[in-house]
């Protein structure tokens, strides 16, 4: 009897093994691991994690967009097939810097450039960017420095705009890309008019890189159009780049005369493309406008949004105004960042303001192909128009917030 236990105990022993043997392999394929990032010239360090022999998975090597401007600037790129790898990223910075936020380049409804990721923190006293991000990518670190230059260094040579000069200071508002004015700012824009001030509209950017540009050519299709384009059976052809711009720069001059700002006071400057404009160009164009305009007030978007192009020209004001170089600053807050960014406050139209800016909408949904109008607001961010038409208000907030 004794016997038989023991024979038992020692075939219930061997079962487990065996099956812990056998099953062991399975287990680890499906399960997470973890693997250090390997050293590197930015020595940035962290761990990345997924499934599978994660280590193989992945590298981290020079970023080989050509068209970035950053000047010292990190810039690298996690190169992976694997998108389901989450990267815990610490990133060090040069010393002296106040603030450092990561961008990742991604391609999105309304441009392609870079955008903020989402789950970050800099420390200031240790001079590095934590970061959590799902899946690689071109990414590149924004540095802000705890000193800035004196603003008269970056005051243009020569003044491009016209001599003309308002009896009262105007209102200058500087627009990332042809939709942003109605989108972010048209309560804003409008409530300046009717207060009897000047508005100057400046756009900075050219547009390109939309997906809509993908979309009107036919290699992407639209749930707004309930489609795909052929830009051959509907007539219109191919669109290059600058015929889109012209198309988007079309839309945004409508838009605005429907706010009610005149036509001569639309500044086309297209500084450069999306992605390509650094902060230094920035603050020389707005220079280039406090030089011709003292006591104007100055407009942007927020440097808290997620877009870089966007948040760009809010810290150009922002680093403007704290070297006194100019003294009022409003920063409007893009309706994607709604939820993230909650500084400041709504302002809401009364009833004639908020028709304007139904009406500079409608511009970006006309469609006549004949005349080179795509409707491409819509094709591009039609959920942002919708929302934005849903509860017509802008969020602004100070240079200080
Ligand atoms: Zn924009």
């Amino acid at each position: 009897m004794r016997k038989l236990h023991l024979f038992l105990f020692i075939v219930i022993c061997c079962c487990l093994l065996s099956f812990s043997l056998f099953s062991a392999p399975s287990a680890s394929a499906i399960s997470k691991q973890s693997s250090p990032i390997p050293s590197n010239k930015w020595k940035i360090t962290g761990t990345v994690k997924g499934t599978g022999d994660v280590s193989k998975k992945f590298t981290i090597r020079p970023s080989n967009l050509q068209s970035l401007k950053m000047g010292e600037d990190l810039k690298f790129e996690i190169h992976s097939q694997d998108k389901s790898l989450v990267y815990t990223l610490n990133i060090p910075v040069k010393k002296d810097v106040k603030e450092a936020v990561l961008y990742r380049y991604e391609s999105s409804g309304e441009e392609a450039g870079y955008f903020r990721v989402e789950n970050q923190s800099y420390d200031a006293k240790k001079n590095k960017i934590l970061a959590e991000v799902n899946g690689g990518g071109n990414f590149i670190v924004v540095t802000q420095p705890k000193t800035l230059k004196d603003p008269d260094t970056l005051a243009p040579k020569t003044s491009l705009i016209s001599p003309k000069i308002a009896s009262t200071p105007p209102a200058i508002f500087f627009i990332p890309h042809q939709d942003d004015e109605t989108l972010s700012m048209g309560v804003a824009i409008t409530q300046h008019l009717d207060a009897g001030r000047e508005v100057i509209a400046v756009l900075y950017t050219d547009g390109a890189g939309s997906i809509a540009q993908k979309i009107l050519n036919g290699e992407a299709s639209s749930s707004w159009w309930g489609g795909t384009h052929n830009p051959v059976t509907e007539g219109y052809g191919h669109i290059d780049n600058q015929r889109f711009s012209d198309a988007r720069t079309h839309e945004l001059k409508s838009a605005l005369m429907q706010l009610g700002v005149k036509p001569e006071n639309i500044h086309i400057r297209n500084l450069t493309s999306d992605g390509t404009l650094t902060l230094d160009e920035m603050k020389s164009l707005v220079m280039e406008y406090a030089q011709k305009y003292p006591g104007a007030s100055f407009k942007a978007m927020s440097q808290h949004d997620s877009s870089l192009s966007h948040s760009i020209s809010g810290q150009a004001l922002v680093d403007l105004y704290n070297q006194k170089a100019i003294t009022d600053v409003r920063l409007y807050v893009s309706r994607n960042d709604w939820n993230r960014v909650t500084v400041g406050s709504t302002i809401t139209p009364n009833t004639s303001q908020a028709f304007r800016v139904k009406k500079a909408a409608f511009v970006y949904q006309a469609w006549n192909p004949m005349a080179d109008s795509f409707a491409i607001g819509y094709h591009s961010v039609s959920p942002q128009f919708n929302s934005m038409l849903a509860n017509i208000q802008n969020r602004q907030h100070l240079p200080t917030q």
